[in-house]
């Protein structure tokens, strides 16, 4: 089979085993696969739900054909897997009436084994990162990607080196990268000053990168695509809303349904939404201007995207359009209210995955959403990935949030009565 690495900037292809990032154009790359010979349908996707053998129980190698170009015992060999994915889609029939549209579901990837969806992207990076023989992985990370790789690395053995930004990095994706052994390197400066180190380092020190710019750890995510699209018995939403940082996820959801539509799996495209903080906006100003992106200087409440000079921005636009996508923003403090309305309904979400409630809410009263349409968010990280947030909204302590959906703790004193006064208010 013909597998390749393709520039997304110039075209120039590589043989997929190039042990390469970008493409000496400075362009990064993405992984065409050869998918002439598949024969790949619904029902053995289905049936593998189903199955006991561990890979087919992950949400990410039950597509294992669409994933990695490795042969069965090659991905058996080198495969490093937590069961990521089977995430739940849940019915959201209260934010769809608050919304004002048909039918909500919400996708939510926070559910992954380490409460985000970088577990998918991370599966299939360090199972590259094994196939290749590597002792060492290493990335930058506004926190998830970090927790991900540093449980993933664990796993097998494999060293692991974060970078991470100095200050604004949420406690429970900290905690993670600590907890699980990873070298923690936190650095006097921004994401993306982290981004631009790590690129250095790993080039040098002969340490595998797994960034998002790490075209296999883009082939992972896909893999919320395909689980949406199976988890709605193939028949495809008509819009697929979330959140946009580094622009890694829409980029892979974006591909990966174009190939299963390829393949015939899916009959149709949904159209797909990117959701930007105004704060940290570049694909935003871009698209609405016509533009190539250029980087800013990124600040909001929503750590996860706080991304200034997103590395994926080039096949992000090449897959929006592609899916008739749409790209808008949402201030803080719209985050903030979508925020608690996701919470206070019984599932909870980290700041940046409810930019898609925020943003959705916008773009249906912009009427580029129409009513009756039915749509799939997807909340990308777990609640607890970052509680000083949360607390800090209910307590109203958050400077220049408007925290009137607040469920601020009540002082009491350890007398019954006085209780069951607050109790009856
Ligand atoms: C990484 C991340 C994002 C942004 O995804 P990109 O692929 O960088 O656009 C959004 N939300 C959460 C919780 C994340 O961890
Ligand atoms: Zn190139």
């Amino acid at each position: 089979m013909n597998h390749s690495l393709q520039c997304a900037k110039c075209g120039e292809s590589y043989p997929v085993f190039d042990q390469r990032y970008r493409c000496n154009c400075g362009g990064t790359l993405d992984v065409v696969h050869d998918h002439s010979a598949l024969s790949l349908t619904t029902e053995i996707l289905d049936a593998r739900r189903n199955s006991n053998d561990p890979i087919d129980r992950s949400g990410v190698w039950r597509f294992r054909e669409l994933i990695l170009p490795l042969s069965d015992a090659e991905l058996r060999k080198a495969v490093v897997t937590r069961g990521e994915g089977n995430t739940h889609l849940y019915d959201a029939p209260t934010m769809a009436t608050s919304i004002g549209v048909a039918q909500v579901h919400l996708k939510h990837e926070g559910e992954n084994p380490t409460g985000s969806f970088k577990d998918r992207g991370m599966t299939a990076g360090i199972t590259m990162a094994r196939h290749f023989g590597m002792k060492q992985g290493a990335c930058a990370s506004t926190g998830n990607t970090s927790a991900s790789m540093a449980s993933y690395a664990a796993r097998c053995g494999m060293g692991a080196v974060v970078f991470i930004p100095e200050g604004n990095i949420a406690y429970g994706k900290l905690s993670q990268a600590l907890a699980y052994g990873a070298k923690t390197i936190q650095i006097n400066g921004d994401f993306d000053d982290a981004m631009a180190l790590v690129q250095d380092l790993c080039g040098s020190e002969g340490i595998y990168l797994l960034n998002s710019v790490n075209p296999f750890r883009i082939e992972g995510q896909k893999a919320i695509g395909f689980e949406i699209m199976q988890d709605l018995n193939w028949n495809p939403p008509d819009w697929i809303v979330l959140p946009g940082g580094n622009l890694g996820n829409n980029t892979a959801i974006a591909k990966g349904l174009q190939e299963i539509h390829a393949l015939g799996l899916i009959e149709r495209l949904p159209r797909i939404a990117v959701v930007q903080a105004a704060g940290a906006n570049p694909l935003y100003r871009a698209w609405t201007q016509d533009r190539d992106v250029e980087p800013i200087t990124a600040a909001t409440i929503a750590t996860a995207i706080k991304i200034g000079a997103p590395v994926s921005w080039r096949k992000s636009v090449r897959g929006l359009r592609a899916l008739d996508g749409v790209v808008t923003e949402v201030n803080d403090n719209e985050i903030m209210d979508a925020k608690a309305l996701v919470d206070a309904s019984g599932i909870g979400a980290e700041p940046a995955s409810c930019a898609t409630l925020a943003g959705l809410k916008r773009l249906v009263h912009e009427g580029v959403i129409d009513r009756d349409a039915r749509v799939v968010g997807v909340l990308t990280g777990h609640l607890l990935k970052d509680p000083d947030v949360v607390v800090g909204y209910h307590t109203g302590s958050l400077d220049g949030i408007d925290t009137h959906r607040a469920n601020a703790p009540v002082q009491a004193p350890a007398d019954v009565d006085a209780i069951r006064e607050i109790l009856r208010q």
